[in-house]
C-alpha cells in the first residue's frame, strides 16, 4: 500500500529546527535550546507530588480546573472573567485551536517574519494562508508599519502578533503595538498575541496589544516563564462568546489538559510561584549578558553584528558575511554546536542565527569558542 495523507499535510514537512537537531553530533554544544534548562519550582513539583500521592487523578473540566481559570483570569486582571479562559495542552495547543476556530478557507492570517515557524504550518493546516509582516533585521526585527500595512487585505482574518518574539528577542513597543491596533480597529480582524515570553523581560515589562485593540486573545502559559515545557500547560484567554467555540475543539481534540499539570499550575500563581519567575527571569539577564559578553570578547575580530534582545532568551548574530544561515549552522554542527539558522523563521532572518542563552555559563562560553572556529 501506498500511503498518501490527507491534503492538509500536503507540503507540510518536520521543521528546520528538527532537522537540524536531527544531524547534530553527538557531545554537541547546544545554543539551539527553545526552553529554559531550569528545574520547575519547588512549589509547584511539590503540589504536583501531593496530587499524586492523595487524590484521584481523573479529568478535569474541559476548560480546566474553575480554580486556575479564576488564576489565569485574575492574572489579567479579573478573577471573575474566567469564562473567557481555556486551558489547554501547552500554548502550542491554545494556538492551534485559536487558529482552527476562526479560519475558513482562502481567510489570511498575518504571520510575522522572522516568526515561530509553527504559526505558517497552523495556518495552513486550518486552510488559511500565511501572510507575512516583515520585522526587518535593519529595524533590529522591530516593526515596519509601513509593510504590516500594505499586508492587511479584505481578506485578513486573524493577524498574529508575538512580542518578546522568537527568535528575535524583540519586545514591540506601545507606540508599535498602538499603531497596529490603530490600522485594525473597526475591522472584525481578531488579533492572536502569542505572549508566551511575556514573564521574560530584561528592561520594562512588556506591553500586550491587547491595551489597544480588544479583540484580542492572549496565548500564553507556563512553559518558559517557570520552566514548565513539559508538563504542557498553556492557555488562551479572551472573549467568552470566542473561548466557547474554541472549548468545542479543545474538548474533542484532548478532553482537557493534565489535571496532575493544572493542579501543579495552581502553585504558579502563588507568591511563591511569582518569586520563582523572577529569580529565573534575573538568571536569564544574567546569561544574557553573559553571552553578549563573550561574542563581543571572543569573536571580537569578526566585528560582529548581534542584536542585545530585550525579551525572551534568544540572541540574533549576524554572520551574513560567512554565507548562507543553513550553511553556516550545518558548519557549525561540524563543529559540534547547535544553532538555529535564521531562515528557518523566514526570509528576513537570512543571514542571521539564532542563539539561544537558556543555558549554563560554560556552555555559552564554549559554543561562542567552537562558532570562532567559523573563520
Ligand atoms: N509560541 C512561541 C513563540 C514559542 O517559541 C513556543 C515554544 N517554542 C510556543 C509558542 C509553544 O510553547 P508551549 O506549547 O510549550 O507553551
Amino acid at each position: 500500500m501506498t500511503f498518501t495523507p490527507a491534503a492538509r499535510l500536503t507540503g507540510i514537512e518536520k521543521s528546520a529546527i528538527r532537522q537540524i537537531y536531527d544531524r547534530a553530533l553527538a557531545g554537541s554544544i547546544n545554543l539551539g535550546l527553545g526552553e529554559p534548562d531550569f528545574p520547575t519550582p519547588t512549589v509547584i513539583r511539590e503540589e504536583a507530588i501531593r496530587f499524586i500521592n492523595q487524590e484521584k487523578i481523573l479529568y478535569t473540566p474541559n476548560a480546566g480546573l474553575i480554580e486556575l481559570r479564576r488564576a489565569i483570569a485574575g492574572y489579567y486582571g479579573d478573577a471573575t472573567k474566567y469564562e473567557g479562559v481555556c486551558v489547554t495542552n501547552g500554548s502550542q495547543e491554545a494556538l492551534f485551536v485559536a487558529l482552527m476556530a476562526l479560519i475558513n478557507p482562502g481567510d489570511e492570517v498575518l504571520c510575522p517574519d522572522p516568526g515561530f515557524v509553527a504559526y505558517p504550518t497552523m495556518v495552513r493546516m486550518a486552510g488559511g494562508k500565511p501572510v507575512f509582516y516583515k520585522l526587518p533585521a535593519k529595524y533590529k526585527f522591530q516593526l515596519s508599519v509601513e509593510d504590516f500595512k500594505r499586508k492587511l487585505s479584505g481578506k485578513t482574518r486573524a493577524v498574529i502578533v508575538n512580542s518578546p518574539s522568537n527568535p528575535a528577542g524583540s519586545v514591540l513597543p506601545p507606540i508599535d503595538l498602538a499603531c497596529m491596533a490603530k490600522l485594525l480597529t473597526g475591522s472584525d480582524i481578531i488579533v492572536i498575541a502569542d505572549e508566551i515570553y511575556q514573564e521574560i523581560y530584561f528592561d520594562r515589562r512588556p506591553s500586550s496589544i491587547k491595551a489597544f485593540y480588544p479583540h484580542t486573545l492572549h496565548i500564553s502559559g507556563l512553559s518558559k516563564s517557570h520552566a514548565m515545557t513539559g508538563w504542557r500547560l498553556g492557555w488562551v484567554y479572551g472573549d467568552p462568546e470566542i473561548i466557547r467555540h474554541l472549548i468545542v475543539l479543545h474538548q474533542y481534540a484532548t478532553t482537557c489538559a493534565s489535571a496532575i499539570s493544572q493542579r501543579a499550575a495552581l502553585a504558579a500563581f502563588t507568591d511563591e510561584g511569582r518569586a520563582a519567575a523572577e529569580n529565573l527571569r534575573a538568571e536569564l539577564r544574567a546569561r544574557r549578558d553573559f553571552l553578549v559578553e563573550q561574542i563581543d570578547v571572543q569573536l571580537a575580530e569578526f566585528k560582529p553584528n548581534r542584536i542585545i534582545p530585550d525579551g525572551a532568551f534568544y540572541l540574533m548574530l549576524d554572520i551574513s558575511s560567512f554565507g548562507k544561515s543553513f550553511e553556516i549552522a550545518e558548519r557549525l554542527l561540524d563543529n559540534k554546536v547547535i544553532t538555529i539558522p535564521g531562515a528557518a523563521f523566514g526570509e528576513e532572518a537570512e543571514g542571521w542565527l539564532r542563539l539561544s542563552f537558556a543555558t549554563d555559563f560554560d556552555t555559552i562560553r564554549e559554543g561562542v569558542r567552537r562558532i570562532k572556529q567559523l573563520r
